[in-house]
């Protein structure tokens, strides 16, 4: 059987769907020239994060895992002018580009980048407003540690997005990834077994690969 064209779908699908705006290109561009990895979520993922901000009418989302900012100029795109999105990054360098794509996309002014490991800045937010949407992308060995501070620092009904919960099928296989595979099937069994989350999960293909994503709601 000949291999369907994945990848020539996904971007057919983008120019007939989604429309990425050229903001988005440049920080994809920027991302390149500063020599970071292309490991940013495709458009049409992209696109999904902005509706279900829209959908869900969130106001407050928490980011962990920045990046080059990709994810959250789509976010921060689905938010009202007065909305505010919190993101979490590692490294420096990647903050640093970040707040210059999402100040150039038009929506730094909603955007505040907290620099460290995420299980560091992620405490200092308990005690704020609670947050309506998390989006969960950085290192998948911590991806039930995020869940958990997604939960502490939401409300019943607060959405939660955890990014790459398939890794090329390496869930069911952990010696194609040990590092990995073994965080996300910790936090595949928290999603269908801690009693303060509703959830589905959903297998993807495309420019990325074989992946996948999961949702759920806090009860
Ligand atoms: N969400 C981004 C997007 O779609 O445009 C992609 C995020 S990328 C997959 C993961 C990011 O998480 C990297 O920038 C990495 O430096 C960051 N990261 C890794 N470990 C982290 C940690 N312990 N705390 C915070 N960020 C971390």
């Amino acid at each position: 059987r000949v291999q369907p064209a994945w990848a020539e779908v996904e971007e057919y699908l983008s120019a007939a769907v989604v429309h990425p705006g050229p903001e988005l290109d440049r920080a994809l561009r920027s991302a390149v020239d500063a020599g970071m990895p292309a490991i940013e979520v495709a458009p049409n993922a992209g696109k999904l994060l902005k509706l279900l901000v829209q959908l869900s009418g969130a106001r407050r989302v928490l980011e962990i895992g920045t990046l080059a900012g990709f994810s959250t100029i789509w976010m921060a795109q689905g938010l009202p002018d007065d909305g505010q999105l919190i993101t979490c990054e590692y490294l420096p360098l990647h903050a640093e580009v970040a707040r210059k794509n999402v100040d150039a996309a038009g929506v730094g002014h909603k955007v505040d980048i907290r620099v460290g490991p995420a299980l560091d800045t992620l405490p200092l937010l308990a005690g704020g407003e609670s947050f309506d949407l998390v989006f969960i992308d950085a290192d998948k060995q911590n991806d039930s540690n995020y869940l958990d501070w997604a939960i502490r620092l939401g409300r019943p009904g607060t959405v939660i997005i955890l990014d790459n919960v398939i890794w090329e099928g390496a869930i069911l296989d952990n010696s194609m990834d040990e590092v990995n595979a073994p965080g996300i099937t910790a936090a595949l069994d928290m999603l269908g077994q801690d009693p303060r989350l509703d959830a589905t999960a959903i297998q993807t293909v495309g420019t990325k690969g074989w992946d996948g994503f999961a949702i759920a709601r806090v009860v």
